[in-house]
């Protein structure tokens, strides 16, 4: 009951101002988005790479309004990826970005995310990894799918985010299980009304399975998004069935969120990326990540009480 609630809260600049400003909220931050600077994250990159998992960087910042912003989140990740290149690590991480940052949403955005996202995506490419395009609230998918595949016309390796919970997403996956194509399938994690999509947990995960069947059974790469350990053992079971071999798929789960089932997953051989956010506009993104556990909004609100 309180997801919705919570969601909604993350559109309101009133409870933004609030919140960011608390001077404990910080620190809940950090669990989930575990820098501000590339210098904070450079670090957590290393750790996590030598520990054998790959990641998936998300320069958080999606409510922009300007197009000099848009244009600083496309120098952000290009920025990003220098560094990378001289870490060596470029096979290793990949870019995950979220075209509103890139400006889908203002006047002409369409054509704008598109002409930012470009360079970070040939970028990526130079130094060997990839950018997978976030899905974001259902508005914005027919302009992600086609920007998707105008990316892919060049860089046939660029994915993309199908959502369970919205009832177009079946379609999108079929036209999507094609030879080359990097599809991660998760839940969903914004308010959608139920026109659209299902609202219940069991009808989200009844989709998700039907989804992953189509993805595992058809040519392209499945990235599992998801910390459900009901949907992991079913992955599992469906990559086996469908004789996909370890390197044929991959696990993801976020940074900060069961981090023990990461190295547990990669342990067993498997590809597990680490979805990693930075950055200073974290709010929209937090707020997600309380909306999905309320113990996490317990946890928020139990620390400002105790410290405040
Ligand atoms: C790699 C990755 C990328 C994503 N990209 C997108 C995207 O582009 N668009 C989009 O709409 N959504 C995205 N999501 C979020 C996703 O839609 C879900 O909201 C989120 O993954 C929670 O669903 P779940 O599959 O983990 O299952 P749930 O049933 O929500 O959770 C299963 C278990 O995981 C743990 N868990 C889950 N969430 C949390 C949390 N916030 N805090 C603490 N524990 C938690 C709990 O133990 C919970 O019982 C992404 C998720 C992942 C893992």
């Amino acid at each position: 009951m309180l997801g919705p609630v919570i969601l909604a809260a993350s559109r309101s600049d009133r409870m933004r101002r609030l919140i960011s400003a608390a001077p404990v909220t910080k620190q809940v931050v950090d669990r989930f988005i575990p820098g501000e600077t590339v210098a904070d994250i450079v670090p957590i990159i290393k750790d996590l790479t030598a520990k054998g998992l790959e990641l998936t960087m998300d320069v958080v910042g999606e409510d922009i309004t300007t197009p000099e912003q848009a244009t600083a989140a496309r120098d952000a990740y290009l920025a990003l990826i220098d560094h990378l290149k001289d870490l060596g690590l470029g096979e290793r991480v990949e870019m995950s970005v979220k075209l509103s940052m890139f400006g889908q949403a203002l006047e002409g955005g369409h054509e704008l995310a598109l002409a930012n996202v470009r360079p970070v995506v040939e970028a990526a490419a130079a130094i060997g990894t990839t950018v997978t395009l976030d899905a974001e609230d259902h508005t914005t998918l027919d302009s992600m799918f086609a920007i998707h595949e105008e990316l892919r016309k060049d860089f046939p390796q660029t994915g993309c985010v199908i959502q369970a919970y919205l009832f177009r997403t079946e379609a999108d996956a079929r036209r999507l299980a094609e030879s080359g194509s990097r599809v991660r399938l998760v839940k969903g994690a914004y308010k959608e009304p139920a026109e659209v999509a299902y609202q219940q947990k069991h009808e989200i995960d009844k989709a998700y399975v039907r989804i992953l069947r189509t993805l595992m059974e058809g040519e392209g790469y499945p990235m599992i998004g998801s910390h459900d350990p009901r949907l992991i053992a079913i992955a599992q079971e469906l990559a086996h069935k469908a004789g996909r071999k370890l390197d044929e798929y991959e696990f993801q789960m976020l940074y900060g969120i069961r981090g023990d089932e990461h190295l547990r997953l990669a342990a067993e051989g498997h590809r597990m990326r680490v979805y990693t956010a930075y950055g200073t506009d974290w709010y929209g993104y937090f707020m997600r990540r309380l909306a999905e556990k309320p113990a996490n909004l317990r946890f928020f609100l139990r620390s400002m009480v105790s410290k405040g």
